[in-house]
C-alpha cells in the first residue's frame, strides 16, 4: 500500500475494502502478520518512547484509527483516503471469519465483558471457530501463549489496550502465522 509519514510512522494510505481484501487473502495464506490501529495518543506515546516506536515500525500495516490522523495527514497536504478503525476491521473479521469457518483468539477485556462476548459470538457468529478467550488481566503469559502456539488460529484478537497490546504481540507473534491485531475497547463496544 501507499503510506502516509505522520511523525514518523508510516501509515497504510488506500481505503477500508481494499485494505480488507488484503488482510483476508493474507489470512488465508497464513502469512504472519501485525496490524497497529492508531490514533494521535499512540502516534504521541511513541513519539517519547522509542522502544515502542520501533514496535510500530515493526508492524506489517499502521492503519489510520481516529480522526485525527486523517485531518494530521491533510494539513501535512499528504491526504490520507479513508479513516480504518480497530472497530471496524474487527466486525468486519467476524462476518467474514463467520462466512468462511475461520477461527479465532480473544485476549482482552474484564472477565464480565468476556463472559457478555462469548455470548454474542456464538449466537452472531456460529460458524466462527472460538479456540480460546482470555479476559486481560491476567498475571501469568504462560498458558495463553501456550494456547496461541499450539493451535492454528486465523484471527488473534488482543483488546488489552496500548501500548501492552501491541508490546505483546511484538513478543509473541512469531508463535504463530496468524493474523494478530490489537483491537483497543473494541470488545466492550461489541459486548455493549
Ligand atoms: N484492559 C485489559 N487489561 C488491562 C487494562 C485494560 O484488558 O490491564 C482492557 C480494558 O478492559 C478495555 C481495553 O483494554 O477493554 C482498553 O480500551 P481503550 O478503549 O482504553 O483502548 P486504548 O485506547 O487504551 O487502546
Amino acid at each position: 500500500f501507499k503510506t502516509t509519514n505522520i511523525v514518523s510512522i508510516p501509515f497504510v494510505n488506500t481505503t477500508f475494502n481494499d485494505f480488507m481484501r488484503t488482510l483476508e487473502a493474507r489470512i488465508n495464506d497464513h502469512k504472519n502478520t501485525f496490524v497497529v490501529t492508531a490514533n494521535p495518543e499512540i502516534v504521541v506515546y511513541a513519539d517519547h518512547h522509542p522502544q515502542y516506536q520501533k514496535i510500530l515500525k515493526s508492524a506489517t500495516y499502521v492503519v489510520p484509527d481516529g480522526i485525527g490522523i486523517i485531518k494530521g495527514a491533510q494539513m501535512l497536504n499528504d491526504p490520507i483516503s479513508e479513516r480504518i478503525t480497530g472497530y471496524d476491521i474487527f466486525c468486519r473479521l467476524l462476518e467474514w471469519g463467520n462466512q468462511n469457518n475461520k477461527s479465532a483468539y480473544f485476549l482482552g477485556a474484564k472477565p464480565e465483558v468476556v463472559f457478555d462476548l462469548r455470548k454474542i459470538l456464538t449466537v452472531n457468529y456460529p460458524n466462527l471457530n472460538i479456540v480460546g478467550m482470555q479476559d486481560g488481566y491476567f498475571k501469568n503469559e504462560t498458558p495463553i501463549v501456550s494456547t496461541i502456539e499450539n493451535h492454528d488460529i486465523d484471527m488473534i484478537f488482543v483488546a488489552t489496550g496500548f501500548p501492552f497490546q501491541e508490546e505483546f504481540i511484538e513478543k509473541y507473534r512469531n508463535k504463530n502465522n496468524g493474523l494478530w491485531i490489537g483491537v483497543g475497547g473494541s470488545f466492550d463496544v461489541l459486548a455493549g
